[in-house]
């Protein structure tokens, strides 16, 4: 049985049986079927749906902002963004996706040589709760532009958003069959990635579950694209804008209330303007109102599962009893609620768990550095790999800095964010492979040399 439940107020909102063995074959064998025809449509005909499924998201906008805040709770201003920010994926893909995937001509000593980009097939698509309909959408697009078909196992707490998801596709002329849905327990994920017409997979989740897959898929030689976890370092140098800093800080640790994989974690901040910057970021972080995601006025919503309230605040007491110190929330609000408060942890050191660990909701640990040395050898003192923030005032020595950041991407002076235009991804435990930009375009694609004597 799977279960929509409304993490604000503990109260299910829909059940759903499991699809069944026979439902998963159809869905294979109506996505396999699909795609083969799609495949054979010019790439002009396959980025025209784009527009499509743009228009029905901006049309839907409220229908599926509301969808997305009951089922995982994020605050509802946040949910329209993220539909805005899928329409607008779909509009880039559109116009840019036939480019990103045109003919590369390369001079050799043949008459004539060039570079393809043939579509791999069905993917199967295993995503998070967090941005219920971003994850996918910003796979689903280029790959559509691509020529591949898809296979969605949604999180098993959004179910809702998984089956609007496909009947979007199908409102925007999707053809029938080509992006697929299953509803299945995560035990069941194996025999999919293992079925002949899957051709490849891509997983945004977990760093554990990111493992798992790999390992199944690796097993049959498929391949993977991982977006796993992370454990973002912002860094304040002396030289930076403090003021802008601290305001940034609060939107790049509690937005999405902290439950991003790109959210800053650790603050790495210079000594001496570190009480400043501390000051000016708890103040900010005071004046998020947390409650009823559907209000207009709520900035912090509930975590999307219990499980993550738990997590978090075991996180928060070991880093304590460690010798960090609370400046601001610290504890879960008791009721029927996911509720965490927006916590910053003060002269947090590297092996606190708050540190050490991925903090997968709204808890800032402060780290306090001698100077930007120290800094980049902190930020760098993890396994994690996805972003970083980097704050100076010093653009050159920032940009020497930012090619000394083990991630997969540096933002300077700025809000780390996906974005359409630019690739997205992670090194180390965060995963392998990009999405976005014309890297993602091409993850699901037969790089495919053509050679004429
Ligand atoms: P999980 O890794 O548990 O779940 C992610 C997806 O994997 C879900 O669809 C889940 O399904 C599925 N899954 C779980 N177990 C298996 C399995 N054994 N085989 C196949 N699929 C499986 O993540 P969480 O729900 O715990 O989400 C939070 C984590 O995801 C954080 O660590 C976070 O950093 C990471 N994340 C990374 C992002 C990125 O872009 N890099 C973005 C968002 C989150 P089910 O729900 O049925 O268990």
């Amino acid at each position: 049985m799977i279960c929509s439940t409304n993490p604000a107020t503990g109260a299910e909102l829909a059940r759903y049986d499991e699809h069944s063995d026979a439902h998963v074959e159809l869905t294979l064998n109506a996505a396999a079927q699909a795609q083969r025809q799609w495949a054979c449509r010019d790439i002009a005909s396959r980025a025209a749906i784009l527009p499509a499924i743009a228009r029905l998201l901006r049309e839907r906008r409220e229908q599926y902002a509301r969808l997305i805040t009951l089922e995982m709770g994020k605050p509802l201003a946040e949910a329209q963004g993220e539909i805005e920010k899928c329409a607008w994926t779909c509009d880039h893909y559109a116009q840019h996706g036939p480019a990103y995937l045109a003919n590369t001509p390369v001079s050799s000593n043949a008459s004539d040589s060039y570079i393809a980009y043939d579509p791999l097939g069905v993917v199967l698509a295993i995503m998070p709760w967090n941005y219920p309909f971003w994850q996918f959408i910003r796979f689903l697009a280029p790959a559509l532009v691509a020529g591949n078909g898809a296979i969605l196992k949604h999180a098993n707490n959004v179910p809702q958003c998984a089956l609007a998801l496909q009947q979007l596709m199908l409102d925007a002329g999707v053809p029938a069959g080509l992006v697929g849905v299953l509803l299945i327990d995560a035990g069941r994920v194996k025999a999919v990635i293992e079925d002949e017409r899957i051709a490849a997979v891509t997983l945004t989740g977990s760093t554990a579950v990111g493992k798992l897959v790999a390992a199944q898929a690796g097993g049959v030689l498929k391949k993977q694209v991982l977006e796993l976890g992370g454990s973002d370092p912002f860094i304040v140098l002396a030289d930076a804008d403090i003021t802008t800093a601290a305001k940034t800080a609060v939107k790049a640790r509690f937005g999405n209330t902290g439950q991003s994989c790109i959210s800053s974690k650790r603050f790495i901040v210079e000594a001496s303007v570190a009480d400043a910057f501390v000051a000016a970021f708890t103040a900010a972080t005071r004046e998020l109102v947390m409650g009823d995601p559907l209000l207009p006025q709520t900035t912090i919503g509930p975590l999307a599962r219990p499980s993550l309230v738990s997590d978090l605040h075991s996180q928060v007491e070991r880093s304590v009893a460690a010798g960090a110190s609370v400046l601001t929330g610290g504890a879960p609000v008791f009721g029927a609620g996911c509720f965490y408060p927006p916590t910053i942890l003060d002269h947090v050191t590297p092996q606190m768990a708050v540190a050490s660990e991925e903090t997968f909701g709204p808890v800032a640990a402060v780290i306090r550095v001698q100077d930007a040395e120290q800094a980049i050898a902190l930020a760098n003192a993890t396994e994690f790999g996805l972003g970083a923030a980097l704050w100076s005032g010093d653009i050159a020595r920032a940009h020497r800095l930012a090619r000394q950041i083990e991630a997969g991407a540096v933002f300077i002076n700025g809000l780390v964010a996906s974005d359409a235009r630019l690739p997205f991804g992670g090194i180390k435990q965060s995963g392998y492979g990009r999405e976005l930009g014309a890297a993602g375009a091409r993850e699901f694609t037969n790089t495919k040399t053509i050679w004429v004597g």
